[in-house]
């Protein structure tokens, strides 16, 4: 070849490297981009035909999977094996092999000839390498002036590594959408398994609790006492079933809001309420520190719910005789309402972790405190469905935390 001409050939050939490329950027489907590929490999070499075999690990077999030029249609239905097979020598070699004379070659699987009728006389192969390891040949056939040459086989292993890249973007993407897939039906089931586990324990939980509240009232002595356990035991329940549907609505986005005019300090005292039997049992003192005027919140009834969380918590983490603070202000346009215990408090590690679900500071097997892990996930969905932030601080375990939800301030 005269220089002139050879300086062509190099030219014309990275032009058609740089096409490859710009396709392997495309939005085209595997095969597709393979088949453009392989009209490109036909061009650079000069040859009559070319085609891609993957390995199929199942019956150990390699299979056309994209083919171009002459009797390419219905090979993808012919398996090559790798014993007794060009094909198969490239893949288990892991190694170029040039042969331009087929017809000499003891190892040429005939079977394709005969099927397709189209004779190979010549053949250039490559392996097709993803990160060390072999998943497939990239053929020449037919080289239509001369043989193939050195420069031939290193366009292909070229060529073959830029097929590479295509093939593993598409595996990665495919893995990538089935785990995607399986994560969601796993996601599905879990709701509904808690939706229909929380739903259909509510009816015998009822049932518990109206004949363990008769009898907590009616019978006398320690049958009354025992009565009073039951009862005690089949609330916990109901609360936890609640936290659970709670939990759901708020995972699957069904919670909707019915949203009124609420004072934040009635809120706050009616949460107390809720839990002050509790906070009494174990000598806790509450101390609310609050404007005068009313500060309204635009927020649904079961924002109290955040706060008799919090409450709880702080009632639950701190040791009896214990002091907690509601410290309730307002500014132009938001409330802060602070839950503050000098309680067990909070490692710095943890202080966002306590927001995931079922997350507890204490491992569940050597747990001291009863609970789900559920309340302040549950907390601040709530919260950030109101258009709210919530977050703890806490100097760190032994120095007790500080609870913080952050509203809009609403003015009717
Ligand atoms: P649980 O009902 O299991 O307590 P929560 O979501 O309400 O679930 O709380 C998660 C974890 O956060 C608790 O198990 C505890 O480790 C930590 N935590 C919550 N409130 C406090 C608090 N006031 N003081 C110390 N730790 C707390």
């Amino acid at each position: 070849m005269s220089d002139h001409k050879q300086e062509n050939r190099i030219a014309d050939d990275l032009n058609r490297l740089v096409e490859i490329n710009q396709i392997l950027n495309s939005e085209l489907e595997l095969k597709q981009q393979l088949k453009f590929i392989l009209s490109t490999v036909v061009e650079m070499l000069g040859c009559e035909a070319a085609s891609i075999m993957f390995y199929n690990e199942d019956d150990q077999l390699l299979k056309f999977t994209v083919a171009v030029g002459a009797e390419s249609k219905g090979l993808e239905s012919i398996p090559v094996p790798l014993d007794g097979s060009i094909a198969g020598m490239i893949f288990t070699r892991n190694h170029p092999l040039v042969i331009n004379d087929v017809s000499k070659e003891p190892n040429h699987y005939t079977v394709v000839e005969e099927r397709t009728g189209y004779q190979a006389r010549s053949l250039l192969g490559v392996p097709i390498n993803i990160r060390h390891q072999t998943i497939g040949v990239l053929e020449g056939i037919n080289k239509l002036d001369g043989e193939f040459t050195d420069d031939d086989v290193q366009l292909l292993l070229l060529v073959a590594a830029q097929a590479a890249v295509v093939i593993n973007n598409t595996r990665i993407i495919e893995e990538l959408q089935e785990a995607n897939a399986e994560l969601r039906q796993a996601d599905r089931l879990k709701a509904d398994f808690m939706a229909v586990a929380s739903h259909e324990l509510r009816t015998p939980l009822g049932i518990i609790l109206g004949y363990a509240t008769f009898l907590k009232e009616e019978a006398e002595g320690e049958l009354s006492e025992l009565a009073k356990t039951v009862h005690g035991a089949a609330m916990r329940l109901r609360a936890l079933l609640e936290d659970m549907t709670n939990m759901n609505l708020l995972y699957t986005g069904a919670t909707e809001l019915r949203l009124q005019p609420l004072r934040i300090q009635s809120i706050v005292s009616e949460a107390w309420n809720e839990i002050s039997q509790m906070a009494e049992s174990q000598k806790h003192q509450l101390e609310i520190i609050q404007p005068d005027q009313d500060i309204w919140v635009h927020a649904d009834d079961r924002l109290q719910g955040v706060f008799t969380n919090l409450l709880k918590n702080a009632v639950r983490f701190t040791v009896p005789d214990g002091e907690i603070i509601v410290r309730i202000s307002a500014g132009e346009d938001d409330i802060l309402v602070e839950v503050t215990d000098r309680g067990i408090g909070i490692p710095p590690g943890e202080l966002e972790r306590i927001f995931e679900h079922f997350y507890q500071v204490e491992h569940h097997m050597t747990r001291r405190y009863e609970g789900l892990g559920l309340g302040l996930a549950i907390a601040r969905g709530m919260v950030e469905l109101h258009q709210g932030r919530i977050w703890a601080e806490s100097d760190g375990p032994g120095k007790g935390s500080t609870f913080k939800v952050q509203l809009p301030r609403y003015r009717p």
